[in-house]
């Protein structure tokens, strides 16, 4: 007699479970790589500027000259060579941080989940802007924070919203744990938040005694357009920096593949960042931080960074004006000046549902706007990444997103 067969066993999944789901981006990943399509959905950063010789000779250099160290298990603040480096990336921000406020992570996502489960218990509230990124929304939900999403317009944060937010959150009598905003080149807006702006954030957070979190990822990619200056974006941190959590990350300048990132802390906040990190990875790899390093101490990296603006700068212009072409009367874009991408408003009356499929069938993929927001709204706006597909593609894209709209328009 054979034995019968092991039933397989479903595990019993922790209610947590349900909270992570596929994020917007990451579902439509697969679509952007079939043949034939133009992809101006995913974030990805323009690799084609790297010197690959350049890089090539710093893997290997880092594994010939540091031997087994590179591959070996490292401090987990993470190697002192590439938090000087991190230091001098803030520099060219204009930040001063010390070293002691430094915590290497594995790309700033896992700085912002390390955040949130220091800061945030079950049922709190983080604000955020609305719309604001996804990755930051899959972590908040996945640590069953809630979320209240604070009015933006082109000059970031409206000042009187988060005011009227962080009212209506207190008399819910939910906490607060923190603000998460992405003031520079936001994704998905675009938008960067005014100068005064600034000072008004970080002085009613301040007196509310709420933290900011600041994301800040595309800060250094900026278009350098008429009118827009480096002194008007100070990061929150510089004016802040005992009330101001500073996200790093060399995904947008070098590359997201080595996930290096890094959070920039007050000391006591910085070393429980650590002890998160030590329980979720030990440490950052040791092999990315060395790549991560070398690129700032090795290469001409600000030569490298101010390439590649210039090819995104292009790419917003062109992506612009084929929009301008192209699209139904009625449709509006936020102008982005700097990062990697734009929203779409469609015009009144565009319906939403099936609007992605029939844009998949004209060969372009994108994000829905409703993947930005904690409630799933704003159906009737798109997330468009210009840093990607080269200038002819944009256009095209474009073309074959007015296309798609216009195919659902009664
Ligand atoms: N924050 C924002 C606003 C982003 O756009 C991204 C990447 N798309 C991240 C964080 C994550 O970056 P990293 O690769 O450093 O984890």
């Amino acid at each position: 007699m054979t034995p019968d067969a092991p039933t397989p066993r479903r595990p019993t999944y922790a209610a947590r479970a349900e909270r992570f789901h596929p994020s917007g981006v990451r579902s439509v990943f697969d679509i952007a790589m079939q043949p034939g399509m133009i992809s101006l959905a995913g974030g990805s950063p323009d690799l084609a500027a790297l010197p690959r010789d350049v890089v090539a000779g710093l893997a290997v250099g880092v594994l010939r000259d540091r031997e087994v160290d590179a591959l070996q298990y490292q401090p987990a603040q993470g190697l002192a060579g590439t938090i000087e480096a991190i230091r001098e990336v803030m520099r060219a921000e204009g930040v001063e941080a010390g070293p002691e406020r430094i915590q290497v992570t594995a790309g700033s996502q896992m700085g912002l989940q390390a955040i949130t489960t220091l800061l945030a218990d079950p049922g709190d509230t983080v604000l955020a802007e609305a719309p604001t990124y996804v990755g930051a929304l899959s972590i908040f939900g996945g640590l069953e924070a809630e979320v209240a999403q604070v009015d933006i317009d082109e000059d970031g944060m409206i000042p009187a919203a988060l005011e009227e937010t962080i009212a209506r959150v207190r008399a819910s009598g939910s906490r607060i744990p923190f603000l998460y905003t992405v003031p520079t080149f936001g994704n998905p807006s675009g938008a960067t938040l005014g100068e005064e702006r600034r000072d008004a954030v970080v002085e009613i957070c301040r007196r509310e005694g709420i933290l900011i979190v600041e994301d800040n990822p595309y800060g250094m990619l900026a278009f350098d357009d008429a009118g827009d200056t480096r002194s008007a974006r100070t990061t929150l941190y510089a004016r802040d920096p005992e009330n101001v959590v500073y996200l790093g990350s060399f995904s947008k300048i070098f590359s997201p593949g080595v996930r290096v990132g890094w959070v920039a802390a007050p000391v006591e906040l910085r070393a429980r960042v650590q002890l998160v990190v030590e329980a979720m990875t030990i440490h950052a790899s040791v092999p990315g931080q060395l790549l991560a390093e070398r690129f700032v101490t090795q290469t001409d990296w600000r030569a490298h960074v101010r390439r590649s603006t210039a090819v995104y700068r292009d790419r917003r212009d062109a992506l612009m004006a084929a929009l301008e072409r192209h699209m139904p009367a009625g449709t509006t874009w936020t102008h982005p000046r700097g990062g990697f991408f734009t929203v779409v408003t469609l015009p009144d009356g565009t319906p939403s549902d099936g609007l992605l499929d029939a844009a998949i069938a004209a060969r372009v993929v994108y994000v829905p706007g409703s993947a930005f927001m904690a409630d799933g709204s704003r159906e009737d706006t798109v997330r468009l990444a210009f840093s990607f597909e080269p200038e002819e593609r944009l256009a095209e894209g474009a073309r074959r997103l007015a296309e798609a709209v216009r195919s659902l328009s009664p």
